[in-house]
C-alpha cells in the first residue's frame, strides 16, 4: 500500500493524511487565501475539516501565528466561507 503524505493540523495538532486537510496560504503579497490545489506559492498551513478546526479559521490570533502575518477578520471570514462551501461540495457530490 502506498503511504500517504501526512500533515499536521495547526488547530488540533493531529496528524492526518494530506487529503483530509485543507491548506491556507499566505501569498507573497501578504494576502491570506484558501488554497484548494495545495500548491499555491507562499507560506501555508493545514487545517482539518472538522467543524471545530474549521471554525477556528475565524480566530485571527491562531491564523496569524500559524502564518506569521497579521490576519484581518474580514479576510478570514471570506476564507472560512470558501473552505466551508468547498467541503460541503465534496460531500454533496456523492448524491
Ligand atoms: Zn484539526
Amino acid at each position: 500500500m502506498k503511504k500517504q503524505p501526512m500533515r499536521t493540523c495547526v488547530m488540533c495538532r493531529q496528524k492526518r493524511e494530506k487529503r483530509e486537510l485543507v491548506r491556507i496560504v499566505r501569498t507573497p503579497e501578504g494576502e491570506i487565501k484558501f488554497d484548494p490545489t495545495g500548491k499555491a506559492n507562499g507560506r501555508g498551513c493545514y487545517i482539518c475539516t472538522g467543524e471545530e478546526c474549521l471554525a477556528s479559521v475565524k480566530n485571527a490570533a491562531r491564523i496569524s501565528r500559524a502564518l506569521d502575518v497579521q490576519a484581518d477578520r474580514e479576510e478570514l471570514n471570506r476564507v472560512f466561507e470558501e473552505i466551508t462551501s468547498y467541503v460541503n461540495q465534496g460531500t454533496k457530490g456523492e448524491k
